[in-house]
């Protein structure tokens, strides 16, 4: 018997997103997931062509941010593109048969719950040349117009999306900023409107990106998805903080009670892994949210087909973790503690051993290189072997 439920998908904010009704069949989780989709209508866009599913990209089991969806399309080359919020709640990224962006109507799809168009990404190259022609020129605010909406195109979002800043401390929540002014890192997470880096309850956080790392439409993908990562994870850390003051009725306060409540908490509830790194968060430290968006940046490109991409963020991330400043002048800390990496590693290896012969080589391939190179990095102690623990 099949189990029919009536639900109002909610709306995202932006004028692309499509909100659809749907009567949705009772499914177990694993029929949920993208490849349902593959074949299927999903609307008509605004010239009245029908849109079908051709292709999913990335990971099957999807992402928990659009924008993290967005970037794997992006970082696939899926054009045009669109990405789904499934019945499962992730978001999937999909190549389909025509452009969906600005919305159009949309097909009784059982397994869509939200769908997004992202702007064509056809053409990028020549349009970043027409842009940088123009500044500089008789037209300023012409030209600050055409690069904020070349970025939304590169990025895959809608033009009031993009916040152009020259200063972090303008950066605002809920939006892209890019930064003409940032150096050295092609992206960052922090608080909105503010250079502070603690901890703050409450706080609102905000992602950027660094303008020159736009000339890399994968690259810049691959940056975004790992921003939004931090993001995800500083909101984790929120709602511990809430529960923590639900639980025990004392204000929130970062440090060692804070860290002795998650780690004593049970880990049906509250898996360790998300304990440590909730911990790590409020004490400011960067450590295991830097390993989460290190490793799932590089999975998504790799799952992405961007392998060249994949190895260049390990790399990156490997070497930040030495301090050797061979590819970015950062250092980041290993997590405090071993939930984090046991997690990361049962990740990798999960992720692995369902990618074709292809990406596995090139896998093998990125981590042989880190092996090699920064052999005192937690990460290149990965092993096919160990990571996932016998039980
Ligand atoms: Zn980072």
């Amino acid at each position: 018997m099949t189990h029919r439920v009536r639900r109002r998908a909610f709306l995202v904010g932006l004028g692309a997103v499509v909100c659809l009704s749907f009567a949705a069949p009772a499914r177990p989780a694993h029929a949920q997931g993208a490849t349902v989709l593959v074949g299927t209508r999903v609307g008509a866009n605004r010239h009245g062509e029908d849109v079908r599913v051709k292709r999913s990209v990335g990971a099957p089991s999807g992402y928990p941010h659009r924008l993290q969806a967005i970037a794997v399309a992006r970082m696939a080359g899926a054009e045009p593109a669109v990405v789904v919020r499934g019945l499962d709640d992730r978001w999937h990224p999909f190549e389909v048969t025509a452009n969906f962006y600005g919305g159009g109507t949309s097909a009784d799809n059982t397994y869509v719950r939200e769908i997004y168009g992202l702007p064509s990404s056809v053409g990028l190259d020549e349009e970043r040349r027409r842009v940088a022609a123009m500044v500089g020129g008789s037209d300023a605010e012409g030209a600050v117009r055409a690069s904020r909406a070349l970025a939304a195109r590169i990025l895959g979002v809608e033009v009031a999306e993009i916040e152009p800043i020259a200063s972090s401390s303008s950066r605002k929540a809920d939006k892209i900023n890019v930064n003409a002014t940032l150096t050295e890192v092609d992206g960052t997470h922090g608080p909105a409107s503010s250079n502070d880096e603690a901890f703050v309850k409450g706080q609102k956080t905000a992602i950027e990106i660094r303008r020159g790392a736009l000339d890399s439409t994968e690259s810049v993908a691959a940056t975004l998805f790992h921003e939004v990562q931090h993001e995800l994870d500083y909101e984790l850390t929120q709602r511990l903080a809430d529960r923590y003051e639900a639980e025990t009725r004392r204000p929130f306060t970062r440090g060692p009670t804070f860290t002795t409540w998650l780690l004593k908490r049970d880990a049906k509830t509250l898996p360790r892994a998300d304990g440590e790194l909730a911990s790590d968060i409020a004490d400011s430290t960067n450590g295991s949210t830097e390993a989460t968006a290190g490793v799932r940046t590089f999975l998504a490109a790799m799952d992405a087909g961007a392998t060249a991409v994949a190895a260049k963020k390990l790399e990156a991330y490997a070497a930040a973790l030495t301090g050797v400043p061979r590819v970015r002048p950062q250092r980041y800390n290993p997590p405090t503690g071993p939930y984090v990496i046991a997690a990361l590693k049962v990740e990798l290896e999960t992720a692995y051993r369902r990618m074709s012969p292809d990406r596995k080589r090139a896998f093998d391939g990125a981590f042989a290189t880190i092996k090699r190179s920064y052999p005192s990095a937690w990460i290149s102690g990965f092993d096919h072997a160990t990571a996932i623990p016998r039980r």
